[in-house]
């Protein structure tokens, strides 16, 4: 599955109406959309879907965010999709992101950084399962 990657458009992204922006931007860089919906996360989804941040002391903030509105999430295809994805949406903090990048560009805060991106492909493969069950 080292081809495909999950990607979400944040609460962040949807309120501020740059849904159109984030997807040809991906859609440039060369990717293919292969599913994708629009949700809103309810907290004991948001907390299964970053269960591996329970404890840190972002983590409530984060939750309560990510249930703050409705997202997009969505499986991205392309060669080293997890790796190359990562490299477009830049660093956590969008302040530190490298130009041209989705964070760089459209992102606020640490928090509300607009796109997510798996970060290695056995958590692509769950993160898809995640919001894609067949
Ligand atoms: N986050 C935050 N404060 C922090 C670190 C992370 O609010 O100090 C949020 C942010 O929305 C981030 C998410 O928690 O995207 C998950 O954190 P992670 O370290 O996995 O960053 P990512 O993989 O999204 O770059
Ligand atoms: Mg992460």
């Amino acid at each position: 599955m080292n081809n495909k990657t999950l990607a979400i458009l944040k609460p962040d992204c949807l309120k501020r109406n740059l849904t159109g922006k984030v997807i040809d931007f991906i859609l440039n860089k060369g990717f293919t959309i292969k599913a994708m919906k629009q949700l809103h996360l309810t907290e004991p989804e948001a907390e299964r879907f970053y269960a591996v941040h329970k404890g840190k002391d972002f983590y409530d903030e984060l939750i309560e965010y990510m249930s703050s509105g409705p997202c997009i999430p969505m499986v991205l295809e392309k060669e080293n999709a997890v790796e190359t994805f990562r490299e477009i949406i830049g660093t956590t903090d969008p302040k530190e992101a490298a130009e041209n990048t989705l964070r760089r560009l459209y992102a606020k805060t640490t928090q509300r950084n607009t796109v997510h991106g798996s970060d290695s492909d056995e958590n692509a493969q769950k993160e898809i399962a995640f919001f894609f069950p067949l």
